[in-house]
C-alpha cells in the first residue's frame, strides 16, 4: 500500500487564513444554512458536507511537504517546506520516543523548499536519523547557510538527531529503505528534480516547480516516460494556462492545464495540483480546480484520470 499525506501544499511562500476569510465562509455557510433543518448534530454534518470545499475546508497555507507512507517504519517525505514543522510533531506523537528513521527527498534548494528544517523536531532527538537526499552539487552547504548568523539564531550544531546527506544520480534508480526512488531532472530557475517513487507495485511521481515546454517533443517525451501509468502525479500547477504562456512563461513553473495533457499521454491514473499560487484563495484554487476537471472530461481518453487539488492535510489512500 501506499499513502499520500499532504503537510503543505503552498507555493513560494506560506500564507494564513485571515479574519476576514474566515468571516466570508461563515457567510457562505449561513446563507446556505437558510430554511434547513439544523436541530440534530445529524443535520449540521449534512449541511457542512453538502457546501463547497472552499466555504466548509481551506487549502492551507504551508509551503511544499508531502509525506509517503509505504507501509514500513521509516519515514518517507518529499520537501522541507513550513509543512515540515506539523509532520514532524505528528512524527513524534506517533511513535513517542523510539528512535525514528526520515528519508527526506530535495526537488531544490529555493527557500520555500527548505525552510522548515530548522523547526523540525525529530532533528532534535538522539537516535533520531534524518538522511536528506538531493541531487544539486553541494546542496547541504545551502542548508546549513540558511541556518547561520544573522539569517538565524542557531546553527546546525543544535541537531542532536544523525544528519546525513546523501547526492542521488538524476535518471537512475535508486533502492532506499525498501522503495524504489527515480530522480528526474527538471526545468526550473537553479534546476529542480522529481521523484517517482515505487513500492509493492504502486507508484507516486513528486514533480514541483517544474516548467514544461509543450513544443519540445524530446523534453514531453521524456516526462511523459517519468510519469508512465503512475497511481498519482503530484504536479507544479502555480499557474492557470493564459498564465503560462504569456507573462509569466520562463518563470519556472507549469499549470493544470499541461498536467491534464502530461498525465493523459502517460496514462497517468490520478493528478493532484500542487504548490498552489499564494496570491489565490480558496475560492479561486477551487474554480482551478473544476476547470481542470472539465476539461479532463473533454478530452478524456480510454482511460479517466482522477484530478484533485492538494491541500494541507490531505490524504490519498493508492
Ligand atoms: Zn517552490
Ligand atoms: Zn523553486
Amino acid at each position: 500500500m501506499m499513502r499520500v499525506h499532504f503537510w503543505g501544499t503552498r507555493g513560494s511562500l506560506p500564507v494564513a487564513l485571515t479574519a476576514d476569510g474566515v468571516r466570508e465562509k461563515l457567510q457562505a455557510a449561513l446563507r446556505a444554512a437558510r430554511g434547513r433543518p439544523l436541530d440534530t448534530e445529524a443535520d449540521v454534518q449534512r449541511l457542512i458536507a453538502s457546501l463547497p470545499f472552499a466555504t466548509q475546508g481551506t487549502y492551507g497555507g504551508h509551503t511544499s511537504c508531502v509525506q509517503i507512507e509505504t507501509g514500513g517504519f521509516d519515514h518517507f517525505v518529499c520537501d522541507m517546506g513550513s509543512g515540515l514543522r506539523p509532520f514532524g510533531q505528528a512524527a513524534m506523537q506517533q511513535h513517542g520516543g523510539a528512535a525514528q528513521t526520515f528519508h527526506i527527498f530535495l526537488s531544490h534548494l529555493h527557500w520555500d523548499h527548505i525552510m522548515g528544517l530548522p523547526f523540525f523536531v525529530p532533528a532534535f532527538v538522539p537516535g533520531n536519523r534524518v538522511m536528506v537526499y538531493g541531487c544539486h552539487d553541494g546542496f547541504e552547504a545551502a542548508l546549513r547557510r540558511q541556518q547561520e548568523e544573522p539569517s538565524f539564531p542557531v546553527d546546525f550544531s543544535i541537531f542532536n538527531a544523525r544528519l546525513e546527506f546523501v547526492r542521488l544520480a538524476p535518471g537512475q534508480r535508486h533502492e532506499i529503505g525498501g522503495v524504489g526512488v527515480t530522480p528526474m531532472l527538471q526545468r526550473h530557475g537553479g534546476d529542480s528534480y522529481g521523484y517517482r517513487f515505487e513500492s509493492q507495485g504502486k507508484s507516486v511521481v513528486y514533480s514541483t516547480d517544474s516548467e514544461h515546454p509543450l513544443d519540445q517533443p524530446q523534453h514531453t517525451a521524456r516526462f511523459v516516460e517519468f510519469f508512465r501509468d503512475a497511481d498519482l502525479v503530484i504536479f507544479d500547477a502555480m499557474y492557470s494556462l493564459a498564465d503560462a504562456v504569456s507573462i509569466k512563461a520562463d518563470w519556472g513553473h507549469s499549470s493544470n492545464i499541461v498536467g491534464v495533457e502530461l498525465c493523459q499521454m502517460a496514462g497517468a491514473k490520478r493528478l493532484c495540483l500542487f504548490h498552489h499560487e499564494p496570491v489565490f484563495d480558496d475560492a479561486a484554487i477551487e474554480a482551478v480546480l473544476a476547470e481542470t476537471r472539465r476539461l479532463e472530461e473533454i478530452t478524456r481518453g480510454a482511460r479517466p484520470l482522477q484530478v484533485s487539488a492538494a491541500y494541507d492535510g490531505l490524504e490519498i489512500g493508492l
